[in-house]
């Protein structure tokens, strides 16, 4: 048995606690926020209660998993609740389209609009499913991409699926109508990635989304924060919360610890599920960094960031699905503006998460609890967010009112702003990223920071940041990916006792 630390309580994080102490590790989590959850942080308010981050619950199955390793019927613990529409998408010319996994109904809906495309609908998603055999089924996702050998294995593979290429191109190359070509390519924007660069590896979302359903878990996507939180201490795990670890300890080439305000508390290994640009940067001294110097870090691409808006209102609006889109016109020149740094854009695209459409529970009778997120440049940007979130918010209520929902601002009782410098401040995010790192081809995989530290021993990395990247989906099965190094590395010898740490630091328990 190892003790194993892990820095962050982040989905990623969470998953791998549960996996490694079923194993038979001891492990602890350090989390530096006052709760655990990462970018799944819960915020309450006057009897509102929002989700912070994700808020789709997809592929189950491998939620399911992790309980199951836990030796624990996920049922037991989360309520989900199956979605239908997945999404309500609202174009710029005033059409909509109920997205959903329902053939016959998708198919109707498309050939409104394209009787081409809605003959395309089916030879699409039969495509789509080799890759969400490869990766999901396969299981491609969830094994460290560490060596050349597996890049080589894969790379044929992925070129006969046609998965290296662009998912924007993908979805073209079926589909001709705006509103398909959008509803069959906008996916990887939820993990940060842009369309019309990220590799089609993504564009097998729809399927998995058909396959295993949209769900929301009642209570929100915190109650599965929760559920992983409470299995991992019924396990026999500790959790430290308002723990913020500030080094990694190295000696001779290998992790021996963290430091917390100055305390050394040794461990066996390390796994970070922190930013993996600031893990490498800011706890580790550079002496140790061969491969991840700043200089090198410098070069990773971070992903865009988000502007979000917690509001609850006293007025319901029945026109927002749980999922709603409102799209400006523009589409690969409004991502390319954001992608590229440069400014705000002044359309905008936003993602509204309305989840008293399914639960009520979430606000007072008769209200809504929702947020607005609008994607915008990471502060390589610029923008002073302290000086401009207000003006932003603004334009946004004035924008939605204008849009239809008739009196929000008036109706507004709680409204918290999170911007891309709150992504920086409170999560570590490196230019106040949203997602972590992009994934496009060139950090995708093998060229994806690896799950096992590529120079230092037992040092680990889990979620967003590394193989097979963002989404909760994303991180739960990079935790399998990771788990597999660790336990290559540190086998579970029953019996052999190492005493677990009990240095003691100033902190509060979740
Ligand atoms: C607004 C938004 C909406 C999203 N919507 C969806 C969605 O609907 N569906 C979906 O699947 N995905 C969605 N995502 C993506 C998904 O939320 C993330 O990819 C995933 O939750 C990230 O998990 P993680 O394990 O990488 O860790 P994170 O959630 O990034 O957590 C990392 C943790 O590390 C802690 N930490 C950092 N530095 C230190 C330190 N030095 N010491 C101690 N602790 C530290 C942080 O405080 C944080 O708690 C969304 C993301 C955002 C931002």
């Amino acid at each position: 048995m190892a003790n194993i630390a892990i820095i962050g309580s982040g989905f990623g994080g969470l998953s791998l606690a549960v996996r490694l102490q079923a194993a038979g590790h001891q492990v602890r989590i350090f989390e530096k926020r006052e709760k655990i959850g990462g970018r799944a942080y819960q915020l309450q308010d006057a009897g509102y209660t929002f989700d912070m981050g994700p808020s789709l619950v997809t592929a189950p199955s491998i939620i399911r998993s992790i309980f199951g390793a836990a030796d624990r019927r996920m049922e037991d613990y989360v309520d989900l609740v199956p979605l239908d529409p997945f999404y309500r998408i609202f174009f710029h010319d005033g059409t909509h389209m109920d997205y959903n996994g329902d053939p016959d109904r998708m198919k109707a809906q498309l050939a409104q609009f394209s009787p081409h495309d809605a003959d395309r609908y089916d030879d699409f998603m039969q495509d789509m499913k080799g890759i969400y055999d490869a990766v999901i089924t396969e299981g491609l996702g969830k094994q460290p991409f560490d060596t050349l050998g597996k890049m080589a294995r894969f790379v044929p593979r992925a070129l006969r699926l046609n998965a290296l290429k662009p998912v924007a191109s993908m979805a073209k190359s079926y589909f001709e109508d705006f509103r398909s070509h959008f509803m069959f390519s906008f996916h990887p924007l939820f993990i940060g990635g842009h369309p019309f660069r990220a590799p089609s590896i993504y564009a097998m979302i729809p399927y998995l989304e058909r396959e295993e359903g949209v769900w929301f878990a009642r209570g929100g996507m915190y109650a599965i924060v929760e559920a992983l939180g409470k299995v991992f201490e019924e396990l026999g795990g500790q959790i430290t919360t308002s723990a913020e670890v500030d080094r990694i300890t190295v000696t001779v080439g290998k992790a021996t610890g963290i430091q917390i305000d100055g305390t050394h508390i040794p461990f066996d290994a390390v796994v970070s599920n922190a930013d993996v640009t600031a893990t490498y940067r800011r706890l580790i001294d550079p002496e140790h960094r061969k491969k991840w110097t700043d200089r090198k870090l410098d070069g990773l691409k971070q992903t865009m960031s988000c502007f979000l808006m917690y509001i609850g209102t006293k007025k319901k609006y029945p026109q927002l699905a749980h999922h709603t889109l409102i799209l400006a016109e523009r589409y690969k020149e409004l991502i390319d503006e954001i992608f590229a740094h440069k400014h705000l854009p002044v359309d905008f695209s936003m993602y509204l998460h309305v989840p008293t459409a399914t639960d009520p529970g979430m606000a007072p009778e008769g209200c809504e609890s929702m947020y607005v997120l609008i994607p915008v440049p990471n502060l390589k940007a610029d923008a002073d967010w302290t000086a401009i979130k207000q003006d932003y918010a603004d334009k946004v209520i004035d924008f939605l009112e204008a849009w239809g929902m008739e009196d929000l601002r008036s109706s507004m009782e709680v409204c918290h702003l999170f911007t891309p410098e709150e992504f920086a401040s409170e999560l570590n995010a490196t230019d106040g990223n949203a997602f972590s790192l992009e994934p496009r081809l060139t950090q995708t995989a093998w060229f994806r920071p690896h799950n096992r530290s590529e120079e230092i021993g037992s040092l680990y990395i889990v979620g967003a940041g590394t193989h097979p990247g963002a989404g909760v989906p994303g991180v739960m099965l990079s935790a399998e990916a990771t788990l597999s190094n660790i336990l290559e590395d540190h086998p579970v010898t029953r019996g052999r006792m190492s005493i677990p740490s009990d240095t003691r630091i100033e902190v509060q328990h979740a």
